[in-house]
């Protein structure tokens, strides 16, 4: 049975006008689920009994299982039990221009970054639409207010997930839904060249992020296995054809780790690899693990490195923190638990 939060507007529309005839039920179910919050079909009044019936055979739904809560103040991080027991974590951010939730696209990753705790479950299945749309949903109930924001930078490599998280999109976006503006959506990947190359094809404005964390293929390839793949010769172009393709200016993120990839020597590469590229470094103070052997920069050095980008003009920011006393780096959650 195919969960009804998984179901795009279109398809529910196609479902109601071969079962019903009518289109407009679609736009009502919508409106039940994603604006009044309603999950019980029984409750559903305007619609027939008849059609809440077969509603009833044909859709499941069920939710994931909030497990465990952890909260700050300007943080929360969620663990969810989905219907297999397989579990997943979610980040909430309270921001002054509004509050932003951090999706997980899979269950554990198969990308192995040296330096990320949820790789080091390898992937044991993608998830689905519907599992994406009610981390959503559960967190806003939880809170009690609106998400405004929403970045794919959980666990999970979104563009190994590519269908799912393209569904999950559609979904979030469509108006007399969920309706997240697609500028307010943000997939993050670590350079799957193929993904970048079908996402500029997308009709959606939706940001995209790269998870850079070094300026050369030495250092790329020593922490993020995926450079052997993708190296950075064929990344950087694909990059510039997307922004030539979409117009949509690419963050850059570049964790910064002690005597890896912050040295003076790497910011100037750095400047060199990107310079003239329409873009944003995100420079993230890299939060330490127990299992991993990298260490957080010192701050003197993630000022100069700051410093040298931007005196060369490139656009940067110094990521805020918000999750280091509530095990917000990827995966720690999930790890602790289990
Ligand atoms: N697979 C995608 C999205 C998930 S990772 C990607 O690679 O972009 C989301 C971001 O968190 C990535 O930039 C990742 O490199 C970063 N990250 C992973 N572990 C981290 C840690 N311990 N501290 C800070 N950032 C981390």
């Amino acid at each position: 049975m195919r969960n009804i939060y998984d179901m795009t507007k279109e398809e529910l529309e196609e479902y109601f006008i071969k079962e019903e005839g009518k289109k407009f039920r679609a736009t009502q179910i919508y409106e039940y689920l994603y604006k009044k919050r309603i999950d019980d079909v029984e409750k559903m009044t305007n619609i027939s009994k008849e059609s809440r019936k077969k509603i009833k055979e044909n859709f499941s739904f069920d939710k994931i299982k909030l497990l465990v809560k952890q909260e700050d103040k300007l943080v929360k991080k969620y663990l969810f039990e989905l219907e297999d027991k397989e579990s997943i974590e979610s980040v909430v951010m309270f921001h002054d221009y509004g509050t932003s939730i951090c999706v997980s696209s899979q269950v554990g990753c198969n990308m192995g970054c040296r330096f990320c705790e949820s790789g080091r479950l390898k992937k044991r299945r993608n998830l689905k639409a519907y599992e994406m749309v009610e981390q959503i949903l559960l967190i806003e109930k939880d809170i009690q207010k609106r998400i405004s924001h929403v970045v794919i930078m959980g666990i999970g490599e979104p563009f190994d997930n590519y269908d799912n998280v393209m569904r999950f999109i559609k979904i979030i976006n469509t108006g007399k839904g969920i309706d997240i503006g697609s500028r307010h959506i943000t997939v993050s990947t670590c350079g799957i060249i193929p993904g970048i190359e079908k996402f500029m094809n997308e009709p959606y404005q939706v940001n995209l992020a790269i998870s850079l964390h070094a300026p050369t293929n030495e250092i790329r390839n020593q922490i993020m296995p995926i450079n052997k793949a993708y190296p950075l010769e064929k990344l950087i172009p694909t990059v510039k054809k997307y922004f030539s393709k979409t117009n949509r200016r690419i963050t850059f993120e570049y964790i910064l780790l002690r005597n890896i990839n912050d040295h003076e020597e790497d910011a100037y590469n750095l400047v060199k690899l990107i310079k003239g590229i329409n873009c944003y470094v995100n420079l993230i103070p890299y939060n330490e693990t127990e299992n991993i052997i990298y260490k957080r920069s010192k701050s003197v050095q993630i000022t100069k490195f700051y410093d040298i980008l931007k005196k060369n003009g490139i656009n940067v920011t110094i990521r805020k923190e918000f999750g280091s006393k509530v095990d917000a780096a990827c995966g720690q959650l999930r790890a602790g638990n289990k």
